[in-house]
């Protein structure tokens, strides 16, 4: 048997590093096993997936160095690699589903959802799909649907008993059918969830391995039952544990930033990001840090992964990218440089940016320091000047970090409306607030054009300069935090609290 393994991120945001470390561990068994490393697009939610999210998920997994046999851009024998593409075999094995029993259409509206579950709420009890539907006889059921009333299709889950779900790292772990919702496997739509989604892919696709992350651990028993109804052999399954903050909280863009293209831009070395991930898997002896992904390969040990939450420390990267800076000779140091952030067309913009504002040569490299800068140095009183009060100067760079979050392009026209919508927002003249805006972008109250300016910055290391801006300013507290969210799109609270 061929091992197979895969990552399948939703390209539903930012490229993350969670993403990487499971596509690091998932390549590492692969190629230690002699099999195929797959990547699979799971874009099932259509309101939240994008294909800026795909685009850019893609070229962060490439610029880390992992290399797949199989995927939407490079084929494969078992493609279509991208879920969006492959309805058609979804519905076919829901309706077999049905034709065995394992699954019924419920006909239940949103509204008798809410009412059932306001009921659940005020009794105390789980939230969960009461059942109402399973009672619909086949006949009823297939006329209903013929008739043009709309549906989903739901998974039957036995009423009583327990689901042992074997984890590679866990052992068994017993999770009792009572607590199982009945998931809905096809929407009104027509188009399938991530459960019954992954698990025909998974099947279809021969993954063998089942390496993810811990927040899918509950979907395990249904994806087990999926497995026996459809009567295949389940993949091996382990959950890696989920990354940390240093404070072991959950590793999140409000406290570290998480995502990988904001690691490129702040000119870490993507080995040197590897073998940092490699570390939270397969710790080394002192001394011996420094690996490459041939050493990994060899001692990765899957039952071995500590459990305990890895934190993601960023002294310890910034000390082991150190190590690989000084590995490369002068040469090398500038070559990576260039490629890293001195591209022609990028100097280019620059020169085209900055020209204006200089009287001699020796002024280009300092007025546009800034954009190659990962930080900016930024103090309380370089806000001083600025035409507003303390708390609106806080609340304008929340709101613009959480709304430039939620746009799916980032580019200076976006940019500009954005920061444009943020001054109506606050009732403020555009003029006032740039400043604040310039401050927190460059270090300074003027600079080169600030959108532009902006989009060469790029989205991560924005909003890593919206983020340190805040806490020198003292943060937020709770209450302004949701007050000002509520102040923003529902779409927008979503960006802040991913
Ligand atoms: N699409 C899921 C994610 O975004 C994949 C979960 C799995 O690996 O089964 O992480």
């Amino acid at each position: 048997m061929t091992v197979r393994t895969r990552v399948a991120p939703s390209p539903t945001g930012d490229p993350h590093v969670g993403t990487a470390y499971v596509a690091l561990v998932n390549y590492c068994f692969a190629k230690q096993q002699g099999g195929d490393f797959l990547l699979r697009i799971e874009d099932t939610d259509q309101a939240r997936s994008t294909p800026e999210s795909e685009r850019a998920i893609l070229a962060a997994l490439r610029w880390t160095g992992l290399s797949w046999d199989e995927g939407p851009d490079v084929g494969g024998p078992h493609g279509p690699y991208r879920q969006s593409e492959r309805s058609a075999i979804y519905e076919r094995y829901a309706a077999e589903l049905l034709a065995t029993g394992h699954a019924f259409r419920c006909f239940c509206t949103p509204q008798r959802l809410e009412e059932m579950r306001a009921a659940q709420r005020a009794a105390k009890i789980p939230q969960k799909y009461d059942g109402r539907c399973v009672a619909v006889p086949d006949a009823e059921s297939a006329a209903r649907a013929a008739a043009g009333e709309p549906f989903v299709v739901r998974m039957k889950v036995p009423a009583a008993g327990v689901c042992i779900v074997e984890d590679v790292a866990r052992g068994p772990v017993p999770f009792e059918y009572a607590t199982v919702d009945m998931q809905v496997l096809l929407k009104s739509d027509g188009l399938p969830t991530y459960h019954l989604a992954n698990v025909v892919d998974d099947h279809l696709m021969e993954v063998t391995h089942v390496i993810r992350g811990e927040e899918w651990m509950s979907s395990a028993p249904k994806h087990l039952l999926l497995y026996s109804y459809f009567g295949w052999t389940p993949p091996v399954l382990m959950h890696l544990p989920l990354l940390r903050n240093p404070d072991k909280s959950k590793l999140s863009k409000r406290k570290n930033p998480t995502g990988i293209l904001f690691y490129e831009r702040m000119g870490y070395l993507p080995e040197a990001l590897l073998n940092f991930l490699g570390l939270l898997l397969a710790a080394a002896p002192e001394g011996q840090e420094m690996f490459g992904l041939p050493a990994l390969i060899e001692r990765l040990d899957l039952a071995k992964i500590s459990l305990g939450g890895p934190v993601f420390d960023i002294a310890k990267l910034d000390w082991l990218n150190g190590q690989y800076l000084r590995h490369l000779t002068p040469a090398e140091l500038i070559d990576r440089t260039a490629s890293w952030g001195f591209d022609r067309a990028r100097i280019d913009r620059i020169a085209e940016l900055a020209q204006s504002r200089v009287e001699r040569l020796s002024d280009l490299v300092p007025t546009a320091a800034f954009l190659f800068a990962g930080r900016v140095a930024v103090t309380p009183e370089a806000f001083a000047g600025a035409k507003l009060a303390e708390l609106d100067v806080r609340k304008a760079l929340a709101l613009a970090m959480w709304r430039l979050d939620t746009q799916a392009v980032f580019d200076k026209t976006t940019v500009e409306v954005v920061l444009k919508s943020v001054g109506e927002t606050l009732g403020t003249k555009f003029r006032d607030l740039s400043r604040v805006y310039y401050v927190a972008m460059t270090g300074s109250p003027t600079s080169l054009p600030l959108f532009d300016s902006m989009e060469l910055l790029g989205r991560d290391l924005c909003r890593e300069r919206f983020r340190v801006a805040l806490d020198v300013l003292g943060g937020m507290s709770a209450k302004e935090q949701k007050e000002w969210q509520r102040s923003t799109s529902p779409d927008e609270s979503d960006g802040a609290a991913a």
